[in-house]
């Protein structure tokens, strides 16, 4: 499907009056193809607000999101954020992958909601659906200006990411950190290269992920980990683990966070096609731990997330150890837990918080 000229209430010509549902209220202005980025085709809107409320926010560390963009091209395997474009008519799959909504509009709407009288100076939380550092940042820099508009304000918000372009905005973060609270989270779940490339295939590797929180940190910008997501019997091993938070805490981060891989509808159909692939003999195994639904038994659970703070304690990871102490930075993200506590299904911040509302947790 294409939406060029496609605006709120206007209409194929030779059909009826029809808007994809998402952009009811949003104005498609023009879809973009660009030879940088082939076979990804962006969609510009221009949304109409861009501060949402999340539902059943009682049950969430946040109340208050910005999204400047649909679809990621990071292209994780797993993202449960792939339903999210059925939404738009356009698939879970590649289209997901490649079919990119971007709001050009969000910094201006941004400094024009901050501004409302109505507004109360809420945490804003970023990177809570799809990521904002993806790739399309790097073409749309819409990023500057959403966060300098916080910075103007001293509005506090956090941002969760897998992209190491955050660091082309260090600067602004600094500043922003000077007068508010600025929570940053990286998400890395794993260092298996093979495992990297053939989930995550759109990302920056681990290690170069695992630089950008080391970068940060050195900048006084206190960064976690989100150690997500452990991917069961590819990812779980107890040497990976201890690697992984090794390196986590080599790169000086404040906390790390783990959870275990969910396969929500959308997601998980994605997911076993990919398994079937690239390890068919683990097909049964996942069918029988996924077997009650989108989460791995709470005894796994509980199991990874024991292990994980055992090698956290080991590695000296923690608020004591962090090397961030500008202001504001202190204080870890309120989006995820500030130590490597446990994220079950039923918790605030775990994958059952975030279904009503698409939060992917990168
Ligand atoms: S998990 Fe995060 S980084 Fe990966 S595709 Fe989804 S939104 Fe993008």
């Amino acid at each position: 499907m294409r939406w060029e000229n496609l605006s709120e209430g206007s209409a194929d010509p030779s059909g009826p009056p029809r808007t994809p549902a998402l952009f009811g209220t949003d104005v498609v202005t023009r879809t973009v193809d660009t030879p940088e980025f082939a076979g990804v085709t962006f969609h510009e809107v221009r949304a109409r607000s861009i501060v949402n409320r999340v539902p059943g926010a009682s049950r969430m560390p946040f109340e208050w999101t910005v999204n400047p963009y649909r679809g990621c091209t990071h292209a994780c395997v797993y993202c449960f954020a792939r339903r999210t474009h059925s939404y738009l008519d356009l698939d879970t799959g590649l289209g997901f992958d490649s079919q990119i909504v971007v709001k050009v509009n969000a910094p201006d709407l941004l400094r024009r909601e901050l501004s409302g009288r109505r507004w109360r100076g809420e945490h804003i939380a970023m990177g809570t659906n799809v990521d904002c550092y993806q790739r399309a940042e790097g073409r749309y820099r819409l990023m500057p200006g959403i966060i300098g508009a916080l910075r103007d304000h001293a509005n506090p918000f956090s941002i969760l990411t897998k992209g190491t372009l955050i660091l082309r905005d260090l600067d602004l973060l600094r500043e922003a950190a000077e007068v508010t609270d600025v929570g940053i989270s990286m998400s890395v779940g794993f260092l298996d290269r093979e495992l990297w490339r053939t989930v995550e295939p759109g990302t920056p590797s681990p290690e170069r992920r695992l630089d950008a929180v080391r970068t940060l940190t050195e900048h006084g910008i206190g960064c976690g980990v989100l150690m997500a997501p452990v991917i069961p019997f590819l990812g779980d091993h107890p040497d990976q683990l201890r690697a992984t938070v090794r390196a986590v805490a080599a790169a000086g981060a404040s906390s790390v966070t783990p959870l275990v891989l969910h396969l929500r509808p959308g997601a998980r159909e994605w997911f076993m096609a990919w398994l079937e692939r690239h390890h068919p003999h683990l097909v049964r195994r996942y069918e029988r731990l996924y077997a009650d639904g989108a989460y791995a038994p709470k005894w796994y659970q509980r199991r990874i997330t024991r292990q994980v703070h055992e090698l956290a304690a080991e590695y000296g990871i923690g608020p004591a150890h962090a090397a961030g102490h500008r202001r504001g930075t202190r204080r870890p993200a309120p989006r995820v837990p500030a130590q490597a506590g446990p994220v079950e299904p039923d918790s605030p911040t775990g994958p059952a918080a975030a279904g009503s509302t698409q939060l992917t947790l990168l």
